[in-house]
């Protein structure tokens, strides 16, 4: 997702107290960042961020990190967001290729990939967020029984994620080529092109990963 240019948008994510600005300075130490030592997941690529808001207001148990890229992204969730009450939740604007020099080992409970860009081009494969490259990247920051759940619309890139992400060490213990009619759509929390998708028909994908036991 990208959106025209706001002026001022890095100003604005700079001053933003649902910011954090200097996130490498937490690594091992996000348990203050909270203030609290609860599990934590994060979003990858989470867009203006409503399928994040909704789980940080529903699970207060759990602490939450949004990621985003783009700051004209981030700024609409940060928009979003400022009449919520949501002590559980922060924000990112880093690219995921920085995660493990963000988050210590072991330090994240579940990452979510919502609607991953799909990057078609073989060229390009490396940028998928479920490539073995950045399922290396997960590898070091997620528990051992931590999680990695990926939903998308986009087949190929769902197809490319079957192969790719046992061919890097881990297990998909769930799959569904269609969400909304099998039974793991119980608690599922729609993301902004989820709802977009399904009204045009589309069927959701959705897979879990975790590692490899031995
Ligand atoms: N997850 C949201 C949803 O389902 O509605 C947004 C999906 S949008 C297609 C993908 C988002 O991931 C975009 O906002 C994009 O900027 C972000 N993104 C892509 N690659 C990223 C990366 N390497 N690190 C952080 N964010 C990334």
């Amino acid at each position: 997702m990208r959106l025209r240019h706001i002026p001022g948008a890095e100003e604005q994510i700079a001053e933003s107290p649902f910011v954090i600005q200097a996130p490498w300075a937490n690594r091992g130490h996000w348990a203050e960042v909270f203030g609290n030592t609860n599990p934590i997941e994060i979003e990858v690529g989470m867009g203006k961020g409503k399928f994040i808001m909704e789980l940080a207001q529903s699970h207060p148990q759990v602490n939450y990190v949004g990621i985003e890229v783009y700051s004209t992204v981030l700024l609409k969730a940060i928009q979003k967001r400022k009449d919520m009450e949501l002590p559980n939740l922060r924000f990112l604007r880093v690219d995921a290729r920085a995660l493990a020099e963000i988050f210590g080992p072991e330090e994240v409970e579940k990452i979510y990939l919502n609607f991953s860009d799909p990057w078609p081009k073989d060229r390009h494969a490396k940028r998928r967020l479920t490539s073995p490259g950045f399922m290396a990247v997960y590898d070091k920051i997620l528990k051992p029984a931590g999680a990695v759940e990926f939903k998308t619309d986009n087949r190929d890139l769902f197809d490319y994620s079957l192969e790719a992400i046992p061919s890097a060490g881990w297990t998909v213990d769930l799959q569904t080529f269609d969400l909304h009619n099998s039974p793991f759509v119980e608690g599922n929390v729609m993301t902004e092109y989820e709802t977009k998708f399904l009204a045009e028909g589309k069927p959701i994908c959705k897979l879990r990963a975790r590692r490899k036991r031995g």
